[in-house]
């Protein structure tokens, strides 16, 4: 895994740029600019941006991921092959190389033996200079026996036995970059820690002394001056502190905003409850358990004085839609209205289709605004809504952009979640009078990465699968048993099933994926003719809407997709589906788009077609998937696989980077970084003692700037 996440990362909570004047004065070295330490110039400077960043700070979160131990200082006779020693010898004798790729030899002696130093591509004059014969040198670096010979090649170090003291010890590696050798990295380590001020301390002191932390300025020193291989391990106490650091401003930042939101007036919207229950007595089914306890819990908070702000969580086809509709028509019933914002117009016009007649059964009129509705529809719809004589509108973003007004708004419900960041879900919400808000997402987000994300949500979770749903049978199968697997679609079809045919992913081009899908089909259709549908991402969206119209309820029976389909399809007579190089894809895409099969009652089969041999972690991937279709053991395995510094990397995902902590590794300072927040802001809710001072001054160090703004001054 890559270290050093690059400065590219912005506060998530505020746009670029904003007051950055606020900063305390103590900070100002460590933001400064990375080329006014020595070492760092303009020949160097883009790789350091590149490997850890633009300002000092930044090269002080670039933390060691190894040591070496040049302590052993053997005679030249004990120097054991392959280990790193620093040896003291003298200079005996320069040769220089005979034939051109022959390598410049120095030929060194102590009392016990002959060291030969190797040059390949020396300078003469400069291995002449530091080499000097008849002089004694320190030289450390790995020790080789070549035939009988004891050697080293290219030393790290060679110094005059004064220097001895610095070059004998243990040295952190960096990673690097190209265009940087780990020397340059260490100086300017070492400039940067030069700079790096005490802090006032921002931890309970009686918490950091069980845990036996140092104090932060200590803590930076320590994690960049290991003394073994435990110190750069993420248990080691100095990283456990700056970890704990980050986790804290990280918690406070979040509960800051959250506070200011729920401070922000909110209404208690509380309904009479018949609308709800004749929309449940229209329901072919019975809401699971988990749906009902999910109702409960959003109603709750409805009905309290404050705004929501809640997350629904649930795998896609755990009924998550009748739970919003639950709530939006408790908003109706306190005399208010609701709406539903989905990220694309083709999820608006599903959830249209499922709102729709569930609100009429309890007398409600329903619409849909889209940017793409005629003029006068949308007149219409907007009269409706002004009037209050529409209850739920569900639409684009359109809905809230544009001069759409209200009669009286009170609750939003924002479809797909991992598509918003957290700072437009608060622009929305700057919108809303004082509305209450439920984001409804699929994306199985763990634990550990909620509340470093979302700490700023609560969450309600649906766990249970409406009933009479049938696990999906996930196989995997080797590519080259592809003309069994279409004997299985050729079976399947007999039966009546409708079957997606899912292509591989080509990260490079769409335009690859797209022929490997054409392909597919051609191939299909050999054999299976005119009921092959192909739809991809190139397409345009009629001609797409079409294929996926006579996948549904009309000729075609196999449909052969790129990852389109991945999202927003509802065909509940697929029961079987296929995905070609399933070793490429992701096991949240996986886990995604088998979502799209075993929604009737028959039992579905998903085929996994791998190309072997599989790497460790794909293996795992596909071990998984046949193992659990628990989207949340799903996501936790995800993270344990992938490991969370790449999962939490995905900036598109939206979730914060972290540059020390590591949420897998320091998972269990989470809950303790949560909790202490909450102890602080109940004590000193404005930081204006001497910890929250200082806590500021933490804000700040982790450019968590924004928060801040949500403090009075102090
Ligand atoms: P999600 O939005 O979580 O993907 P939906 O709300 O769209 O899921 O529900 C998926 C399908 O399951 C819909 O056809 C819905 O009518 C049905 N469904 C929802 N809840 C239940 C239930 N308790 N029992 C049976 N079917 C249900
Ligand atoms: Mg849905």
């Amino acid at each position: 895994m890559q270290h050093g996440a690059r400065s590219t990362r912005r506060d998530t909570y505020t746009p670029a740029g904003s007051r950055r004047g606020l900063r305390p004065q103590i900070l100002n070295p460590l933001f400064a600019q990375i080329t006014t330490l020595k070492g760092v110039g303009p020949r160097n400077a883009k790789a350091f941006a590149k490997l850890a960043g633009e300002r000092v700070v930044d090269l002080l979160w670039l933390l060691p991921t190894g040591v070496i131990d040049r302590r052993h200082a053997p005679s030249v006779r004990d120097a054991a092959d392959g280990e790193i020693a620093t040896l003291s010898v003298r200079v005996e004798d320069h040769r220089p190389p005979p034939a051109q790729r022959a390598p410049y030899r120095v030929l060194c002696t102590d009392d016990t033996g002959v060291l030969e130093l190797v040059f390949f591509n020396a300078k003469s004059d400069y291995l002449l200079r530091v080499l000097p014969v008849g002089e004694w040198r320190v030289v450390s670096g790995k020790v080789t026996h070549y035939q009988g010979r004891v050697q080293i090649q290219h030393p790290d170090h060679i110094v005059p036995p004064a220097e001895r003291g610095e070059v004998q010890g243990v040295e952190p590696v960096y990673p690097l970059t190209a265009g940087l050798v780990l020397k340059v990295v260490r100086k300017a380590l070492r400039a940067a820690l030069s700079r790096t001020p005490d802090l006032p301390e921002w931890l309970d002191p009686a918490h950091r002394d069980r845990e036996g932390w140092p104090v932060w300025r200590d803590a930076v020193e320590a994690v960049h001056a290991p003394l073994g291989p435990a110190d750069v391990q993420p248990d080691a106490p100095a990283r456990r502190r700056l970890a704990y650091d980050e986790m804290l401003a990280n918690q406070l930042a979040l509960a800051l905003v959250r506070r200011q939101q729920t401070r922000l007036k909110g209404r208690a919207i509380q309904g009479d409850g018949h609308l709800r229950a004749r929309a449940l007595a229209a329901l072919p089914f019975e809401l699971t358990g988990s749906q009902r306890e999910a109702v409960r819990e959003v109603l709750a908070d409805m009905a309290a004085p404050h705004r929501m702000l809640r997350l629904l969580q649930g795998d896609v086809g755990s009924g998550k839609t009748v739970v919003a509709v639950q709530a939006m028509l408790a908003a109706v019933e306190a005399g208010c209205q609701a709406a539903v914002m989905a990220p694309t117009e083709v999820l608006a016009r599903q959830h249209f289709a499922t709102i729709q007649p569930m609100a009429q059964a309890a007398g409600v009129e329903t619409l849909l605004l889209t940017g793409k509705d005629s003029r006068t529809a949308r007149q219409q719809a907007v009269e409706k809504l002004r009037t209050g004589a529409a209850g739920i509108a569900v639409g684009t973003h359109a809905l809230f952009q544009q001069s759409v007004e209200f009669h009286d708004l009170a609750l939003a419900v924002i479809d797909e979640q991992h598509r918003f960041g957290v700072h437009q879900r608060m622009s929305l919400q700057a919108k809303g009078k004082g509305m209450d808000v439920l984001v409804m997402t699929a994306t199985p987000i763990p634990r550990t990465l909620l509340l470093t994300s979302y700490g700023d949500m609560e969450a309600t979770r649906i766990t249970e699968k409406p009933a009479g749903r049938q696990p999906v049978d996930t196989r995997t199968v080797p590519l080259d048993r592809i003309s069994d697997v279409v004997d299985g679609v050729a079976r399947g079809m007999e039966q009546g099933s409708k079957v997606f045919w899912v292509c591989p992913l080509v990260e490079e081009s769409e335009q690859t994926d797209v022929s490997a899908a054409e392909e597919r089909c051609a191939a299909l259709k050999e054999r299976f003719g005119g009921r092959v549908g192909l739809v991809h991402g190139r397409m345009k969206s009629a001609e797409k809407a079409r294929v996926m119209a006579a996948f549904h309820d009309g000729g075609v029976d196999v449909l052969v997709a790129t990852t389109v389909i991945e999202v927003g399809v509802d065909v509940p007579a697929a029961t079987l589906m296929v995905i070609e190089h399933a070793e490429r894809f992701g096991l949240a895409q996986l886990h995604q788009l088998r979502g799209r099969i075993g929604r009737g009652s028959a039992r579905s089969t998903c085929v996994l077609l791998y190309q072997g041999p599989l790497g460790e972690t794909a293996r795992g991937r596909l071990r998984i998937m046949r193992e659990t279709d628990d989207g949340f053991r799903i996501a936790e395995e995800d993270m344990r696989l992938r490991g969370a510094g790449e999962m939490l990397g995905t900036r598109q995902s939206g979730f914060p980077e972290f540059r020390v902590a590591d949420p897998l590794a320091h998972e269990d300072l989470l809950p303790v970084a949560r909790d202490d927040t909450e102890l602080v802001l109940h004590r000193d809710p404005e930081l204006q003692g001497e910890r929250g001072k200082a806590l500021r001054v933490l804000l700040y160090l982790f450019e968590r700037d924004a928060a801040v703004r949500y403090l009075r001054s102090g």
